[in-house]
């Protein structure tokens, strides 16, 4: 019992030198935690002696950690490589750099340097998009989700959307077609069957109260055998037949060709564009490679009534959205393909992931590990049943307990057939030589 007299008073030990530059709010319950587990361990018996100096260094070491962030980076190892759970697209370096003037000063966010007045928020990105796109007008939200509901809610509220039974999707567990249109207003109009959606099913749907004609990119799953759904190109030829709007909700886009197949298997948005589709929204951070934000592209008089819409200040982007997603802008405009993480990742052929996997595996330990070939997907709804060829490191031993160890370093890899896999295919550059120095860690431990 005079051990837990030894132990030093609250007040006294908060007064501690070492503890000057602490904000003494954040310091007091730090303090209280570290003495109460003092005295737990006195009582248990596991402490034996009072060592103040240990108390103080504790403290300190309590202190620091309740200020590490929450966020942090980790190796993505599972070879996908737009991986929601792992934040979606990454961002280069290089473009955060040329962001970095006008995000850490004052900007003409909202003014007109020009006229020396009030500028527009939504100006910024858009002059690049439209350049980059050819449309007629462009408006960037909060992400892809506000964009569905912000179009239903200006163009459909108290009126009646077609969309096909098959496209009636949930993506990400809390985006469900249904309950999203449901909550804008609109009233949803099923057509068709799960697997065969004609253009006379929309054309037998339409009433005086039909607003619009919506598709939806079905994104995280694809229907096989007998299967029939509608084009664009049909459904843009239909709502201008009938005097109503076309929507297509497409989720993910990409501008450029992709390689393993995957522009046969869905259209680039130039391809669709092509059409002269009313509004079409995709996310900004899918393949399209950048931030997150949902961009919306159509003509300009209806976009000019999305920015008339009270919602759209609810759903607006800051400047850090607006400045970085206009550096990925740029970044295609300038042919930099290889400063937008994604696309560079994707376009990355078997070879040369071939032959960093021999480089790391030589330096790993030719006994600690093989290559295996393998197949992954890009992820993040985008393209499923679609497999691309990637290469591995199977690391030798027991899948669960590797997977588990590796995680604790922040590396996520991934199991495939009780093997513990390292995939290269969504590995940043950044990452590689830190990647192998952990392999040593955890494999030497
Ligand atoms: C991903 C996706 C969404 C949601 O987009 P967020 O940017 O995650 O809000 C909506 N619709 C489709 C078809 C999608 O693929």
């Amino acid at each position: 019992m005079s051990l837990l007299r030894s132990l030093p008073k609250i007040d006294k030990l908060m007064a501690h030198d070492a503890f000057a530059s602490f904000n003494p709010t954040r310091l007091a319950p730090c303090v209280k935690a570290a003495v109460e587990a003092l005295r737990q361990g006195i009582l248990e018996g596991t402490v034996t002696h009072v060592d103040e100096n240990a108390l103080v260094q504790e403290i300190c070491a309590r202190m620091e950690e309740s200020l590490s962030p929450s966020l942090v980076p980790l190796v993505n190892a599972t070879g996908v490589i737009v991986h929601t759970n792992l934040g979606r697209s990454c961002l280069s370096p290089v473009l955060l750099t040329r962001a970095t003037a006008a995000l850490t000063h004052y900007t003409n966010l909202e003014y007109d340097v020009q006229k020396g007045r009030r500028g527009e928020r939504y100006a910024h990105v858009s002059r690049h998009l439209r350049e980059l796109l050819g449309v007629e007008d462009v408006l960037v939200v909060n992400n892809n989700a506000s964009a569905v509901f912000l179009i239903l809610n200006t163009f459909a509220k108290g009126k009646e959307t077609i969309v096909s039974r098959g496209e009636l999707v949930e993506i990400g567990g809390s985006f469900r077609v249904p309950e999203v249109m449901s909550n804008s207003g609109t009233t949803l109009v099923e057509v068709g069957a799960t697997n065969k959606t004609r253009l006379s099913d929309y054309t037998n749907a339409l009433t005086e109260h039909t607003a619009m004609l919506m598709k939806v990119h079905r994104s995280n799953f694809s229907i096989e055998g007998f299967s029939e759904e509608a084009s664009l190109e049909e459904l843009v030829g239909l709502a201008k037949e009938k005097g109503v709007l076309d929507y297509y909700d497409l989720g993910s886009a990409y501008l450029a060709d992709l390689p393993y197949g995957l522009s046969h298997a869905e259209p680039s948005l130039p391809k669709l564009l092509v059409h002269n589709p009313s509004l079409v929204s995709f996310s900004g951070d899918k393949l399209f490679g950048g931030v997150q934000a949902g961009i919306i592209v159509g003509k300009k008089a209806l976009i000019d009534r999305l920015k008339k819409n009270q919602l759209l200040r609810m759903l607006r982007v800051d400047k850090l959205t607006l400045c970085l997603l206009e550096e990925t802008v740029k970044a295609y405009l300038g042919g930099e393909t290889h400063l937008i993480p994604t696309l560079d990742l994707l376009l990355r052929d078997v070879k040369s992931l071939e032959a960093l996997a021999k480089k790391m595996r030589r330096q790993i330990g030719a006994e600690k590990c093989d290559i295996v070939h393998s197949q992954t997907y890009v992820g993040g709804g985008t393209m499923p049943n679609r497999p691309i060829p990637t290469v591995a490191l199977h690391v030798k031993g027991e899948a669960t307990a590797l997977e588990r160890r590796f995680r604790e370093r922040h590396v996520i890899g991934r199991i495939e057939r009780d093997r513990f896999l390292l995939d290269l295919r969504a590995l940043l550059k950044e990452d590689e030589k830190p990647l192998v120095e952990i392999c040593k860690k955890v494999l030497n431990a």
